[in-house]
Protein backbone atom coordinates (compact mmCIF):
# COMPACT_ATOMS: atom_id res chain seq x y z
CA UNK A 1 0.00 0.00 0.00
CA UNK A 2 1.01 3.19 -0.93
CA UNK A 3 2.33 5.87 1.93
CA UNK A 4 -0.20 8.55 1.03
CA UNK A 5 -2.89 6.10 0.58
CA UNK A 6 -2.16 4.30 4.23
CA UNK A 7 -2.36 8.01 5.75
CA UNK A 8 -5.80 8.79 3.52
CA UNK A 9 -7.39 5.72 4.57
CA UNK A 10 -6.40 6.87 8.30
CA UNK A 11 -7.45 9.83 8.15
CA UNK A 12 -11.27 8.71 6.98
CA UNK A 13 -10.80 5.70 9.60
CA UNK A 14 -10.43 8.66 12.30
CA UNK A 15 -13.11 10.96 10.77
CA UNK A 16 -15.53 8.12 10.81
CA UNK A 17 -14.82 6.89 14.28
CA UNK A 18 -15.46 10.82 15.59
CA UNK A 19 -18.57 11.19 13.02
CA UNK A 20 -19.78 7.76 15.06
CA UNK A 21 -19.05 9.13 18.14
CA UNK A 22 -20.45 12.23 18.19
CA UNK A 23 -23.45 10.70 16.95
CA UNK A 24 -24.44 7.94 19.39
CA UNK A 25 -23.94 10.14 21.92
CA UNK A 26 -26.27 12.93 20.67
CA UNK A 27 -28.82 9.58 20.52
CA UNK A 28 -28.05 8.79 24.44
CA UNK A 29 -25.68 5.53 24.02
CA UNK A 30 -23.63 5.09 26.95
CA UNK A 31 -19.68 5.40 26.31
CA UNK A 32 -19.19 1.54 27.64
CA UNK A 33 -21.08 -1.08 29.31
CA UNK A 34 -23.09 -0.68 32.50
CA UNK A 35 -21.04 -3.45 34.29
CA UNK A 36 -18.02 -1.02 34.50
CA UNK A 37 -15.69 -3.77 34.40
CA UNK A 38 -13.92 -2.07 31.19
CA UNK A 39 -13.37 -5.70 29.75
CA UNK A 40 -12.77 -5.69 25.93
CA UNK A 41 -14.23 -8.96 25.31
CA UNK A 42 -17.77 -10.09 26.01
CA UNK A 43 -18.91 -13.26 24.84
CA UNK A 44 -22.05 -14.28 26.10
CA UNK A 45 -24.66 -13.03 23.36
CA UNK A 46 -28.03 -13.47 25.69
CA UNK A 47 -25.74 -11.24 28.26
CA UNK A 48 -26.87 -7.63 29.07
CA UNK A 49 -22.95 -7.04 28.24
CA UNK A 50 -23.72 -7.79 24.39
CA UNK A 51 -22.67 -5.16 22.63
CA UNK A 52 -21.49 -3.19 25.37
CA UNK A 53 -17.55 -4.02 25.04
CA UNK A 54 -15.67 -3.32 22.41
CA UNK A 55 -15.77 -6.66 21.17
CA UNK A 56 -18.16 -9.41 21.16
CA UNK A 57 -18.93 -12.47 18.65
CA UNK A 58 -21.04 -9.81 16.43
CA UNK A 59 -17.76 -8.29 15.41
CA UNK A 60 -17.59 -10.95 12.86
CA UNK A 61 -21.11 -10.24 11.38
CA UNK A 62 -19.30 -6.63 10.66
CA UNK A 63 -15.92 -8.03 9.47
CA UNK A 64 -18.40 -9.96 6.94
CA UNK A 65 -20.12 -6.48 6.52
CA UNK A 66 -16.30 -5.04 5.25
CA UNK A 67 -15.77 -8.05 2.99
CA UNK A 68 -19.27 -7.59 1.09
CA UNK A 69 -18.67 -4.06 0.84
CA UNK A 70 -15.38 -4.64 -0.56
CA UNK A 71 -17.07 -7.09 -2.74
CA UNK A 72 -19.81 -4.52 -4.03
CA UNK A 73 -17.67 -1.46 -4.35
CA UNK A 74 -15.26 -3.19 -6.67
CA UNK A 75 -18.11 -3.07 -9.17
CA UNK A 76 -17.16 0.58 -8.85
CA UNK A 77 -13.52 0.35 -10.10
CA UNK A 78 -13.74 1.99 -13.33
CA UNK A 79 -14.45 5.13 -11.73
CA UNK A 80 -13.28 4.70 -8.11
CA UNK A 81 -9.85 4.07 -6.24
CA UNK A 82 -9.47 1.37 -3.53
CA UNK A 83 -8.71 4.05 -1.35
CA UNK A 84 -11.96 5.92 -2.28
CA UNK A 85 -13.95 2.82 -1.79
CA UNK A 86 -12.46 1.91 1.29
CA UNK A 87 -13.88 5.63 2.75
CA UNK A 88 -16.90 4.89 0.80
CA UNK A 89 -17.33 1.28 2.55
CA UNK A 90 -16.45 3.08 6.36
CA UNK A 91 -19.14 6.16 5.34
CA UNK A 92 -21.70 3.09 4.93
CA UNK A 93 -20.80 1.05 7.87
CA UNK A 94 -20.36 4.77 10.41
CA UNK A 95 -24.04 5.42 8.65
CA UNK A 96 -25.42 1.64 9.33
CA UNK A 97 -23.89 1.91 12.83
CA UNK A 98 -25.66 5.18 13.22
CA UNK A 99 -29.48 3.95 12.01
CA UNK A 100 -28.70 0.57 14.08
CA UNK A 101 -28.93 2.98 16.96
CA UNK A 102 -31.81 4.69 16.41
CA UNK A 103 -35.31 4.14 18.23
CA UNK A 104 -36.82 2.49 15.35
CA UNK A 105 -33.83 0.28 14.76
CA UNK A 106 -33.48 -1.01 18.23
CA UNK A 107 -37.07 -1.43 18.52
CA UNK A 108 -37.19 -3.63 15.45
CA UNK A 109 -34.35 -5.56 16.89
CA UNK A 110 -36.13 -6.38 20.19
CA UNK A 111 -39.15 -7.44 18.88
CA UNK A 112 -37.98 -9.46 15.63
CA UNK A 113 -34.75 -10.71 16.52
CA UNK A 114 -33.29 -13.09 19.75
CA UNK A 115 -32.17 -9.59 21.01
CA UNK A 116 -35.07 -8.99 23.66
CA UNK A 117 -32.65 -7.43 25.92
CA UNK A 118 -31.02 -4.70 23.11
CA UNK A 119 -31.04 -1.09 24.04
CA UNK A 120 -28.49 -0.19 21.53
CA UNK A 121 -24.65 -0.52 21.50
CA UNK A 122 -22.47 1.51 23.54
CA UNK A 123 -19.99 4.16 21.70
CA UNK A 124 -16.83 1.26 22.30
CA UNK A 125 -19.04 -1.78 21.09
CA UNK A 126 -20.14 0.59 17.91
CA UNK A 127 -16.69 1.65 17.50
CA UNK A 128 -15.16 -1.80 17.66
CA UNK A 129 -17.75 -2.58 14.71
CA UNK A 130 -16.57 -0.21 12.61
CA UNK A 131 -12.82 -1.23 13.27
CA UNK A 132 -14.01 -4.75 12.45
CA UNK A 133 -16.04 -3.51 9.22
CA UNK A 134 -12.28 -1.93 8.03
CA UNK A 135 -10.69 -5.07 8.76
CA UNK A 136 -12.77 -7.06 6.82
CA UNK A 137 -12.44 -4.74 4.13
CA UNK A 138 -9.11 -4.33 3.73
CA UNK A 139 -8.63 -8.52 4.13
CA UNK A 140 -11.03 -8.73 1.07
CA UNK A 141 -9.24 -6.57 -0.81
CA UNK A 142 -6.23 -8.88 -0.29
CA UNK A 143 -7.99 -11.82 -0.60
CA UNK A 144 -9.46 -11.20 -3.73
CA UNK A 145 -13.18 -12.79 -4.63
CA UNK A 146 -12.61 -16.40 -4.63
CA UNK A 147 -11.50 -16.38 -1.32
CA UNK A 148 -13.03 -13.64 0.23
CA UNK A 149 -16.60 -15.84 -0.67
CA UNK A 150 -15.19 -18.76 1.52
CA UNK A 151 -14.57 -16.55 4.09
CA UNK A 152 -17.56 -15.20 3.87
CA UNK A 153 -18.40 -18.91 4.24
CA UNK A 154 -16.38 -20.23 6.82
CA UNK A 155 -17.84 -17.30 9.12
CA UNK A 156 -20.95 -17.48 8.63
CA UNK A 157 -20.73 -21.19 9.75
CA UNK A 158 -18.97 -20.47 12.03
CA UNK A 159 -21.76 -18.10 13.99
CA UNK A 160 -24.33 -20.77 13.21
CA UNK A 161 -22.70 -22.88 15.28
CA UNK A 162 -21.55 -20.92 17.96
CA UNK A 163 -24.36 -18.41 18.68
CA UNK A 164 -27.07 -20.05 16.47
CA UNK A 165 -27.12 -16.53 14.30
CA UNK A 166 -24.93 -15.12 11.32
CA UNK A 167 -24.83 -12.07 9.07
CA UNK A 168 -27.17 -13.97 6.87
CA UNK A 169 -30.06 -14.39 9.62
CA UNK A 170 -29.28 -11.71 10.94
CA UNK A 171 -30.66 -9.75 7.84
CA UNK A 172 -33.31 -12.49 7.42
CA UNK A 173 -34.48 -11.73 10.99
CA UNK A 174 -35.10 -8.21 10.85
CA UNK A 175 -36.94 -7.82 7.40
CA UNK A 176 -39.06 -10.95 7.67
CA UNK A 177 -39.04 -12.75 11.13
CA UNK A 178 -39.16 -16.31 10.92
CA UNK A 179 -40.81 -17.75 14.03
CA UNK A 180 -39.42 -20.84 14.11
CA UNK A 181 -35.97 -19.21 13.41
CA UNK A 182 -36.24 -17.29 16.61
CA UNK A 183 -37.17 -20.26 18.36
CA UNK A 184 -34.32 -22.60 17.43
CA UNK A 185 -31.78 -19.67 18.75
CA UNK A 186 -33.91 -18.99 21.89
CA UNK A 187 -33.65 -22.83 22.53
CA UNK A 188 -30.06 -23.19 21.94
CA UNK A 189 -28.45 -20.09 24.04
CA UNK A 190 -29.22 -20.80 27.75
ZN1 LIG B 1 -20.32 -5.50 30.78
Amino acid sequence: MKTETASFRLVVCTLMVILQMLALRAAGQPWFCRCGSGAVWSGNVVSSHNSQHLLDPYALTHVLHGVALAGLLWLLRGCCTPAWRFALASLLEAAWEILENSPIVIERFRTATISRDYYGDSVINSIGDLGACMAGFLLAERLGLKRSLLLFAIVELLLLFWIRDCLTLNVVMLLSPVEAIRDWQATGLH
